[in-house]
């Protein structure tokens, strides 16, 4: 089944394009939307993040500029992992190099184009392109992450494999490996805390090439054998869950000490806490608001958006959660196309909706979840409970 993509409203590179009055109004009114049939709950925070919102503001601004000689401005990827946000950007004329393009920009840019580097970065070989073709470049990348690639990257220089806690396939990831690379490094990058314990078993056995490729091979590392985590410096992508994250040094420091002993271990592991500030606050509220006593929580964001994949999930361990990336997804009280976590595709789920009234749902939307399609999820939420 093929998610619905909203048509995005117009006019392009409007200031307001992504706000919403329904989603202002609930949070006047702290959060909350008392209705007949029940009540809608929002988190204390939720929606854009400060990175994301300054990558879009930045990219109207150079859509402005482009109208006074417009054809000439490249996005390199999506800007943000979100689909409402992607349609609006290219009805604002904006072409999004993807593919071949993406890799080989040279091949489609001029000196005169003005290439938009998105939130998450660009691999340095692709921004090293840019700089030869000579174009104008408008660098939307987040701090957050900035700070990742240069602590990691610093790491590398003082001796450290780097074990990375991400989605390998993420645009983020994908960037951040480029960089170490690029630098010399070592890296391996673990998905999940399964991943992580397999990895645990190579480095406390020092594994050589052998069972070490067997379990891990390109892109997730580019090491050969354990060797080079005898000493780890670790990261995670800025949206992984923070608990886990914790949960992943626990490992790897115990990991060293089965190989190395407790005196050594200590000084053997680095960490740097890169989950990113805005990603902690978003997962503490959801939690909050799962515990607040509601009776199922809708999470509204793209199904490629890693914190808002998170945020189903710490929603999932507490009560009945339904992913959706917009209000067409609600097809009535009955029937919700909502992402089937087992499969990773959006699937049509019936009776989501309790009967019982009243009924109490939570609202949770991702960092890349713009306010104007959660406004439109509430505000079809309220239509049934109306
Ligand atoms: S989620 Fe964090 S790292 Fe990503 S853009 Fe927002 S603030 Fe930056």
């Amino acid at each position: 089944m093929t998610a619905h993509r909203p048509d995005p409203p117009g006019p392009p590179a409007d200031g307001d394009a992504f706000g919403s009055d329904v989603v202002d109004r609930v949070r006047a009114a702290g959060g909350m939307w008392a209705l007949p049939g029940g009540e809608l709950r929002m988190p204390r925070v939720f929606g854009f993040c400060r990175g994301v919102t300054r990558a879009l503001s930045m990219l109207q601004e150079a859509v402005a500029a482009d109208r006074e000689d417009p054809g000439h401005l490249y996005l390199l990827g999506e800007i943000i992992h979100n689909p409402w946000v992607n349609a609006y950007v290219q009805q604002c004329g904006v072409r999004i190099l993807t593919g071949e393009s993406l890799a080989n920009p040279e091949t489609v840019l001029t000196a005169r184009d003005v290439a938009v580097i998105p939130a998450f970065g660009v691999p340095l070989q692709i921004q090293r392109h840019l700089e030869m073709i000579g174009c104008r470049i408008v660098d939307t990348s987040c701090g957050d992450v900035r700070r990742l690639w240069a602590w990691a990257t610093r790491a590398v220089g003082d001796g450290y494999g780097i074990v990375i806690f991400g989605r390998d396939a993420h645009d983020e990831t994908i960037v951040t490996k480029s960089r170490l690379e690029s630098a010399g490094g070592r890296y391996v990058v673990v998905g999940d805390l399964d991943q992580t314990r397999r990895l645990c078993e190579l480095i406390a056995t020092d594994a050589g090439s052998g069972a070490f490729g067997r379990a891990f091979t390109p892109p997730a590392t580019n090491a050969r054998s354990a060797a080079p985590f005898a000493r780890i410096a670790q990261v995670s992508q800025t949206t992984m869950l923070y608990d886990q994250t914790i949960e992943v040094r626990r490992l790897l420091h115990e990991a060293l000490v089965a190989r190395y002993g407790a005196a050594e271990a200590d000084e053997r592991l680095i960490f740097e806490p890169t989950v990113c500030r805005a990603t902690q606050d978003r997962q503490a509220s959801a939690i909050d608001l799962c515990r607040s006593g509601v009776d199922l929580v809708v999470v509204v964001g793209g199904y490629g958006s890693s914190n808002t994949r998170h945020l189903f999930e710490l929603a999932a361990q507490h009560t009945p959660a339904w992913f959706i990336e917009d209000a067409d997804s609600i097809r009535s009280a009955e029937e919700i196309l909502a992402l089937d976590a087992a499969a990773n595709k959006p699937e049509i789920a019936r009776d989501w909706l309790p009967v019982k009234r009243p009924v109490r749902i939570g609202v949770l939307a991702g960092a890349s979840s713009p306010e104007v399609v959660v406004g439109q999820v509430l505000q079809r939420l309220a239509e049934l409970l109306g």
